[in-house]
């Protein structure tokens, strides 16, 4: 167990107790070394557009391994690398990652990457950005870069021109989780997104009347802006059925497709397939 830890005997990974500094220190020493210890992967998600039915767009997530191979959830771990700075070149790992996988694949067109806050409020973050696009040749209206609406207000002036100098270089602008706070109807003011991504708490809570009335306020919303709608976590043929009624764009979730690392994602075809859980 983890009172005997030593030189070459990890302490185990304990979910129940997320707020241990113990384990925040380990996590964070963990990230340190997580890309050249091969500790740290992407998985794509499929999102479907609903119009077409294609499965032409993937987002990006991050996985974390300890060196003896336990999952570390990115709710724990994207909090500590913002903390510790880590994310900076987690996050650099992740675009060039990103547009390697992205060169490989012909079927998908636009792979979405999360951003942290901290990335866009770096000076030189746009250029780095432009810097992987050079590199890679991959052309950035390929890549979405999805920012949370718990964005932050204070410094905004400097969000807003990282984000202006992004779209210069073709890359779209999406808004993840929207409606889980109210900075999200500031952003939608501020920034004009080419998607907004609703919270799958939404969904959850779609199944009753109030829920879906709920759902469709927050569509009507969004849609005054025009920016295509996705709603996240959809998990049952039921809820795509009540979604189809509600002119939505697109849809992402396990009924759709589970997140799998991107040499599954190559074989399989781009509408219609269920993929394997990661
Ligand atoms: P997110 O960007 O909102 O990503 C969607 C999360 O919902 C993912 O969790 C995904 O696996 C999960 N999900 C997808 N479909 C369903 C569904 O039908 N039902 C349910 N219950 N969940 C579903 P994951 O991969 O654990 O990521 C959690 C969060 O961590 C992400 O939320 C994002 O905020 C953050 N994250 C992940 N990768 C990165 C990254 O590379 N960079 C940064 N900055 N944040 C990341
Ligand atoms: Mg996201
Ligand atoms: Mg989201
Ligand atoms: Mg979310």
């Amino acid at each position: 167990g983890a009172k005997a830890s030593g030189r070459n005997c990890a302490r185990v990974f304990d979910p129940s107790d997320p707020e241990s500094s113990d384990e925040s220190e380990n996590i964070a020493a963990l990230l340190k070394i997580a890309i050249h210890h091969d500790l740290v992967s992407l998985v794509y998600q499929p999102i479907e557009d609903l119009a077409s039915g294609r499965h032409d767009s993937v987002e990006a997530l991050m996985r974390l391994k300890t060196l003896d191979g336990n999952i570390i959830p990115p709710s724990l771990f994207i909090p500590i690398a913002e903390r510790t700075g880590s994310i900076l070149e987690l996050g650099r790992w992740a675009i060039r990652t990103v547009c390697r996988d992205l060169l490989a694949d012909n079927h998908v067109q636009t792979a979405s990457v999360n951003v942290s806050p901290i990335q866009l409020k770096t000076p030189g973050f746009a250029a780095s950005v432009a810097a992987i696009l050079y590199e890679t040749g991959v052309a950035g209206s390929r890549l979405a870069f999805e920012i949370t609406e718990g964005l932050e207000m204070e410094k905004h002036s400097e969000v807003l021109r990282c984000i202006s100098d992004l779209k210069t270089l073709g890359i779209k602008i999406w808004l993840d989780d929207f409606g889980t706070g109210f900075a999200g109807l500031s952003w939608l003011r501020l920034i004009d997104f080419d998607t907004v991504k609703i919270d799958r708490s939404f969904l959850h809570d779609s199944v009753s009347v109030r829920g879906e009335a709920m759902l469709q306020d927050i569509i009507g919303l969004i849609r005054n802006r025009g920016p295509r709608i996705l709603v996240e976590g959809v998990e049952t043929s039921v809820q795509l059925a009540l979604l189809r009624t509600m002119h939505i764009d697109a849809v992402q979730g396990y009924h759709v497709g589970r997140p799998a690392p991107a040499e599954l994602y190559h074989r399989r075809p781009t509408s219609g397939a269920k993929s394997l859980p990661v």
